[in-house]
C-alpha cells in the first residue's frame, strides 16, 4: 500500500470533518499507517510530529504501551455493556478516581461519548434542575464571545465561533453572549489580570439583568481553544463563581479541551481555587484512545433529581455507548500515568522549555502575539505587527503555514491564522526545539509576500 492508493480510495467514499473537500484537490489527506509516541508515519514512510495531539486528545503518545495493555486486558473479559440498570468495574473505578481528583464538591459522574454530548448533558441538567425546583422561567444560558462548546445544536447555541455557528443560526436557541475576557485585546501596559477583572463587568451586568431567566453560565476556563487559543486570567473565574452564587445561577466549566493538565494544573479551574456546579471533560480523558466524556456534578444538583419515580424528576438522557467499558479502561490507564510519572510537575519544565523555544518569534515581523498557558502555546500571525491588523481570511495564510510545516514533518494545523502547539506530554525538549524551528520557517514562508 502507498499513500496514493489510499488517498484515491478515501476520496471516493469519505467526507472529512471540518473540511472543504475541494481543498483536497491540491492538498490530499495524509494516510497514516502507524503511530508511536509523538510521531505518526504515512504509507510512504514519511514521519510527522503530532504537535496538536491529534485534535487535542492525545496525552501520552500514540501506541502507549501502558494504555495498549490496559485495553487488551479489558478486552479479554468485557468490551461494553448497557449502563442503564447495569454497571461494570472500570466505570465505578473511574468515577471514584475522577471524584477524588476533581475540585472537591463534584461527587457524581454522568457519562457520554463526546465533548459535545457532555455539553448537551450539562445544559439539560442545569435547565432540568431549575425546573425540578419550580423555577420554570429559566430557559437560557450565558456564554462568552468567541467561546466554543462543540457542534451539536445545543452546544452550538451556547458557542460563538462564527465559522461553525453562522450558517446554522436559524436552528439555534436564543442565549446571551457576553464579551470574552480574551487578553489579546488588553490595552498597552495593562496586565492580563487587570484586563480580565475589568472585562468581568459586562458579565456581572448580564447576570444582574437576566438572572430570572438564566440557568447557567458556560465557559472554557483560561483558554478559548477553538476560538484561536485566546487566553485570560484565573481572576475572572473567581469573580464568576462569586456572582453565580449571588444570583443563584449554575457555573458550567467546559474543560473538554483544557482538562487533564493542558493548562499546567489537572483542571484549569484549580488555578482560581473554585468548584463549578458542573464540570465537563472529554478529549484527553482516555489519553486520546477512545471516545468518552463525562459531566461531574454536585450533591445539590444530584439531589434535585432524586425522588420517587412517579414524581417525574429523573434525568432522562442516554447515549448507546455511555460509559463504554474499553474507554473507561483506557481512562484508568491514563490516570495511572498521571500518578506514576509525576506528569504535572514534569510538564512545568516542558512548558518552560516551550516558552524559551518560541520566544524569538515575538520579534517576527508578522507575529502579533506569542502567548502560553501551561502546555498550550499560540502564535498569532498578522499582516501588520504594529497595528495587529489581521490578514484577509481569504488569503488563508494559516493553511499556507500548515502546508509548509507538513512538508517539514510537523502537524501544525492552525486555527485561522493562529499557529499553536498542544503536544502530547511525552514530547522531548529537543523535539520542542525542532517544532519551534519548523513553525518559524513555516510562518516566515507563509507571510513572505
Ligand atoms: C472539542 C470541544 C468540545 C466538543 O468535543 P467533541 O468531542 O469534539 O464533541 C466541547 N468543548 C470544548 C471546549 C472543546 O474544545
Amino acid at each position: 500500500m502507498r499513500n496514493d492508493t489510499l488517498i484515491k480510495r478515501d476520496l471516493a467514499v469519505l467526507w472529512h470533518p471540518c473540511t472543504q473537500m475541494k481543498d483536497h484537490e491540491d492538498l490530499p489527506p495524509v494516510p497514516i499507517k502507524s503511530g508511536n509516541g509523538i510521531w505518526l508515519e504515512d504509507f510512504d514512510g514519511r514521519r510527522y510530529m503530532d504537535a496538536i495531539s491529534s485534535w487535542w486528545v492525545n496525552l501520552f503518545g500514540h501506541a502507549n504501551p501502558h494504555i495498549n495493555a490496559a485495553i487488551s486486558t479489558q478486552l479479554a473479559s468485557l468490551e461494553h455493556t448497557i449502563l442503564a440498570g447495569f454497571t461494570h468495574e472500570p466505570v465505578v473505578k473511574l468515577s471514584e478516581q475522577l471524584v477524588a481528583i476533581a475540585p472537591s464538591g463534584l461527587k457524581h459522574c454522568f457519562y457520554a461519548d463526546s465533548g459535545s454530548a457532555a455539553v448537551e448533558i450539562a445544559l439539560k441538567m442545569s435547565f432540568h434542575y431549575w425546573r425540578n425546583l419550580g423555577r420554570t422561567r429559566r430557559t437560557r444560558f450565558i456564554g462568552l464571545s468567541n467561546g466554543y462548546h462543540g457542534e451539536t445544536l445545543g452546544a452550538l447555541s451556547v458557542g460563538d465561533v462564527s465559522l461553525y455557528r453562522e450558517t446554522y443560526k436559524p436552528l439555534l436557541h436564543a442565549n446571551i453572549t457576553v464579551p470574552s475576557p480574551d487578553c489579546y485585546f488588553r490595552s498597552a501596559g495593562e496586565s492580563c489580570a487587570d484586563y480580565s477583572r475589568r472585562m468581568f463587568e459586562p458579565m456581572r451586568q448580564a447576570l444582574e439583568q437576566n438572572a430570572d431567566s438564566v440557568c447557567a453560565v458556560i465557559l472554557e476556563p483560561l483558554v478559548q481553544c477553538a476560538g484561536g487559543m485566546r487566553m485570560y486570567d484565573p481572576v475572572y473565574l473567581g469573580l464568576l463563581r462569586q456572582a453565580c452564587d449571588e444570583y443563584e445561577v449554575h457555573f458550567i466549566a467546559d474543560e473538554v479541551a483544557v482538562g487533564f493538565g493542558r493548562t499546567g494544573t489537572m483542571f484549569a479551574i484549580e488555578q482560581a481555587d473554585i468548584c463549578p456546579d458542573i464540570l465537563c471533560v472529554g478529549k484527553g480523558l482516555t489519553g486520546g484512545y477512545l471516545p468518552l466524556s463525562v459531566c461531574l456534578t454536585t450533591d445539590d444538583i444530584y439531589a434535585a433529581f432524586y425522588d420517587h419515580y412517579t414524581a417525574q424528576r429523573a434525568f432522562l438522557h442516554s447515549h448507546s455507548y455511555t460509559g463504554n467499558t474499553l474507554a473507561c479502561a483506557a481512562a484508568l490507564a491514563t490516570l495511572d500515568i498521571f500518578r506514576n510519572d509525576d506528569v504535572l510537575n514534569r510538564n512545568h519544565a516542558l512548558a518552560e522549555h516551550m516558552a524559551r523555544a518560541i520566544a524569538p518569534l515575538c520579534d517576527h515581523p508578522h507575529v502579533g502575539e506569542v502567548r502560553q498557558t501551561g502546555m498550550i502555546a499560540a502564535i498569532e500571525m498578522v499582516k501588520n505587527r504594529g497595528t495587529r491588523e489581521p490578514y484577509p481570511w481569504q488569503e488563508r495564510r494559516g493553511r499556507l503555514a500548515y502546508r509548509q510545516a507538513l512538508e517539514r514533518g510537523a502537524i501544525l494545523r492552525p486555527l485561522g491564522d493562529v499557529m499553536y502547539f498542544m503536544p502530547p506530554y511525552v514530547i522531548k525538549p529537543e523535539e520542542i526545539d525542532r517544532l519551534a524551528a519548523i513553525a518559524t520557517e513555516a510562518i516566515t514562508t507563509a507571510t513572505a509576500s
